[in-house]
């Protein structure tokens, strides 16, 4: 039998918890959510079945009614819309990306050019942009460091950012730039936590299981991490997509789960350890 470590850190974290509890409580009638609650397809399709509608923008919320903003945040000016038009906002956004907000807004109303690691196209990171009133530079990878500005800078991350990308990165643009660059390690605790077991263990182990959503942020870093230690490493959205057969000649496996995976997930996989023993 296959000795089943499961991290620590699984099921979701406080900020996806607070959002999802929220949608799944709130009166779905005239309720809208700005964006994917969480990149969870089956907890997405259990919040349409109540009713609430996904919309892309709040433009496509109608006048007066109710709109969630998910933990990803969104950018200011929307808040603005939204009260223009009597949208009722349920404000969701996780407290360490209304962090960033605030960090990225004060920085850039003193000048500053405002540095962002991350996925230009995440929406976490669209909503930290929105919050920049001066100049900013989206860095997703050391190529993408541009040379200094007049300005002096402020850098921030997108939560759910590589660490140990950003550390390099950090170091390099304090190599390049003379100008003072205020750093601000704005990584969760939960990536921080998850990123670190899921090196340990996928360095210890002959398979690693990665389960959570495809398109979400944090569980494709956990991913990318178990890759560069571990030859064999599956990425599924949940256990029951995993071909047993696939599994059956490992001797130590690894069960890391990303930030937006729900708990009945995490109790399968504590449920399959148990049977596996
Ligand atoms: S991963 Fe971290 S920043 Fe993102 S919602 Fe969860 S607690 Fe908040």
């Amino acid at each position: 039998m296959p000795e089943i470590t499961v991290t620590k850190y699984n099921g979701f974290c406080n900020g996806v918890q607070r959002a999802v509890d929220t949608a799944m409580k709130i009166d779905p009638a005239g309720t809208y959510v700005f964006g994917e609650i969480i990149h969870n397809p089956t907890v997405v399709q259990k919040i349409a079945e109540r009713g609430i509608v996904t919309v892309d923008s709040p433009e496509d919320v109608p006048d007066g009614a109710r709109m969630l903003v998910r933990s990803h945040g969104m950018a200011k000016a929307w808040y603005a819309y939204c009260k223009a038009h009597s949208i009722n906002i349920v404000d969701c956004t996780c407290p360490f990306v209304a962090k960033i907000h605030s960090v990225v807004e004060r920085e850039s109303a003193a000048g500053k050019h405002v540095l962002i690691l991350g996925n230009r196209n995440h929406p976490e990171v669209k909503g930290i942009v929105g919050w920049c009133s001066s100049s900013y530079t989206v860095i997703e990878k050391e190529a993408d460091i541009p040379p200094e500005t007049e300005k002096e800078c402020a850098l921030v991350c997108q939560t759910t950012f590589s660490e140990e990308k950003a550390e390099k990165i950090i170091a390099n643009i304090q190599i390049i730039y003379q100008k003072t660059v205020a750093i601000y390690k704005t990584l969760c605790y939960t990536t921080k936590g998850r990123q670190t077991e899921a090196e340990a263990l996928s360095r210890n182990s002959d398979g690693m299981i990665v389960i959570g959503g495809r398109n979400s942020s944090n569980t494709q870093k956990l991913y990318e991490i178990c890759r560069k230690h571990c030859q064999t490493v599956f990425f599924v959205e949940k256990l029951d997509d995993l071909d047993p057969d696939e599994t059956k000649n490992l001797k130590k496996i690894g069960v890391v789960m990303g930030a937006s995976t729900p708990s009945l997930q995490t109790q399968e996989v504590f449920i399959w350890k148990k049977k596996k023993k």
